[in-house]
């Protein structure tokens, strides 16, 4: 299935070209739930790891100060899967050198409030030789909204701005008063619409394959 993004309800870029300095195209994922393999990018799905390397889990130790010797979990917790990805799926991403696949891990267990605590892996497919097939399930006491279900990935590239908040003060201010007959502006993924300030443009969307938003990816 192709995913894409509607067209944008308004062409903003039409409306204040010094816009255009600041506009960037980004990849959207479009995770939808599927079956997907080692080989394949995927959200929540299963990772390229080597047979004989250890998987990775969280010490949970804390780093902040003030609280060293205060863990936030007490026994070692395996990572779970979050993300893969192939070069070949988004040469965007700046990849390391030697590496053709990001993958992304994080803890199960809450670390703070709102974010999981990921690790990164950068690999070259080519190295990984026999891949690990048995992966053991998630520690007792993940959070469900952490363990994400694993979906395939349709990148589809768009323009995207930054929120106002991100722009100087003066193009923002005229933005601002632009959408001030609805209540205010606001931006999500190359779609700047007016709308109450209260919609949040700068919230990150929950995707809806996973249980948890595919946040930072
Ligand atoms: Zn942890």
């Amino acid at each position: 299935m192709r995913l894409t993004t509607p067209p944008k309800p308004v062409d903003i870029a039409a409306v204040f070209p010094e816009l255009v300095a600041y506009a960037r195209t980004t990849v959207r994922l479009h995770p939808r739930p599927g079956a997907v393999g080692v080989h394949d990018s995927s959200v929540g799905g299963p990772l390229l790891w080597p047979a004989d390397e250890p998987w990775p889990v969280c010490e949970g130790f804390r780093m902040d100060p003030g609280h060293e010797g205060q863990p936030w979990h007490h026994e070692p917790v395996a990572l779970v899967a979050a993300a893969q990805l192939y070069q070949r799926d988004v040469p965007e991403l700046s990849f390391l050198p030697d590496a053709d696949v990001f993958q992304l891990l994080w803890c199960p267990i809450p670390h703070a409030t709102f974010y999981p605590e990921a690790s990164v892996r950068w690999r070259l497919a080519d190295d990984v030789g026999q891949p690990l097939i048995d992966v053991a399930g998630p520690s007792p006491g993940s959070q469900e909204d952490f363990l994400l279900r694993a979906c395939t990935v349709s990148p589809e590239r768009v323009v995207e701005y930054p929120h106002p908040e991100d722009l100087p003060e003066q193009l923002r201010e005229r933005l601002y008063a632009w959408g001030e007959p609805a209540g205010g502006v606001t931006s999500t993924t190359c779609r700047w619409r007016r709308a109450p300030r209260s919609a949040g443009g700068s919230d990150s969307p929950r995707t809806r394959c996973g249980r948890a938003a595919t946040r930072g990816i």
